[in-house]
């Protein structure tokens, strides 16, 4: 499969490096309007893949993405000194604008996969701008905040990451929700696993692991001024799973119809993704704390989506 990727900044071009080095597409295109930058990109990514895979690595202009079955979109501008929320979410739409209408007049077939931040309100701006069926516009939503989860949980429990499933739902930000009730390791219940391998959950635990994920982006960012290696292995992630029509359980994005009371919202639950894009919602079991921060964080993500004209 041929993948394009629309902003190479930090997340753009680490995601693309994941995908160099994970070899499962044939193909990856890098575009952005510096393209000084792309080129740049481009050439060092493909300086790792002699050591990794066969994946060919070119930059080039919105033309090059014919024939790309998903494009990741990476792009967008930061926020200026006095700018609120709002109108750094309208400058950003004004980017997609460009951005989608390029994207849909060179490959109308391929799955938007979208990165750029907030994401679930961008996935929503994506899927009203490309008037693309639900299933084929994907933010990246929770999948990095559910690999913190699971990283966490993993490192008290001494498991592997991969054997511990749990996710986190909503909001890929403040309101996010950490669905502890429904988190398993293996098949057996979180607590009683824990009691099993002698690492009990206190409420201590609970609340250093929520901090620990809803904080992990502002503590990285204190560090190194961004985040970019855990969102790009998320999104080289979600390719896979198109690639390979994998039909695998990941955390992301996307309009979700009957969630609640709110109708239409877009963030993030568990989804079967496969190349069609998403094919199914798996909403977990939740607790009734757990329901009304899921419904608080959707209430909020609809307002603000709603605020944002396309
Ligand atoms: P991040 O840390 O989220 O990756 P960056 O600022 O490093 O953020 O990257 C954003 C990228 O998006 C920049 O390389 C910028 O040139 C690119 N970009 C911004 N606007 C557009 C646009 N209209 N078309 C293509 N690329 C764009």
């Amino acid at each position: 499969m041929k993948i394009g990727i629309v902003g190479t900044g930090m997340v753009g071009s680490a995601a693309g490096f994941a995908l160099a080095l994970e070899g499962v597409i044939e193909r990856l295109v890098l575009v952005d309007q510096n393209t000084a930058l792309a080129r740049a990109q481009a050439e060092d990514i493909a300086h790792a893949v002699p050591f990794a895979s066969s994946v060919m690595v070119d930059h080039g202009d919105y033309d090059a993405l014919s024939g790309a079955g998903a494009v990741i979109i990476a792009a967008g501008v930061s926020q200026k000194p006095g700018e609120t929320r709002m109108q750094l979410l309208d400058r950003n739409a004004a980017v997609f604008r460009e951005v989608v209408g390029e994207i849909r007049r060179v490959c109308p077939d391929a799955i938007l996969l979208v990165a750029s931040n907030p994401v679930d309100i961008m996935t929503d701006v994506t899927l009203r701008l490309s008037g693309l069926p639900r299933e084929r516009v994907i933010g990246s939503g929770t999948i990095l905040d559910t690999a913190r989860f699971r990283w966490l949980l993993a490192r008290h429990l001494g498991v592997a990451p991969r054997s511990v499933h749990a996710y986190v739902l909503g909001e890929h930000g403040d309101t996010e929700v950490l669905a502890w009730s429904s988190a398993r390791v293996g098949t057996v219940d979180l607590s009683r696993a824990a009691a099993q391998v002698g690492a009990p959950v206190t409420a201590e635990l609970r609340e250093r692991i929520d901090t620990g994920v809803r904080r992990a982006a502002y503590t990285i960012i204190e560090g190194k001024g961004a985040t970019w290696y855990g969102i790009g292995a998320g999104l080289s992630r979600i390719v896979a799973a198109i690639a390979r029509d994998e039909q695998s359980v990941l955390s992301v994005s996307g309009r979700t119809p009957n969630l609640s009371a709110i109708a239409d919202v877009t963030l993030s639950v568990p989804r079967v993704v496969g190349a069609n894009g998403i094919v199914a919602d798996l909403m977990p079991d939740l607790a009734p704390e757990e329901s009304e921060a899921l419904e608080a964080s959707a209430t909020m993500l609809a307002a603000t989506a709603a605020g944002v004209t396309v």
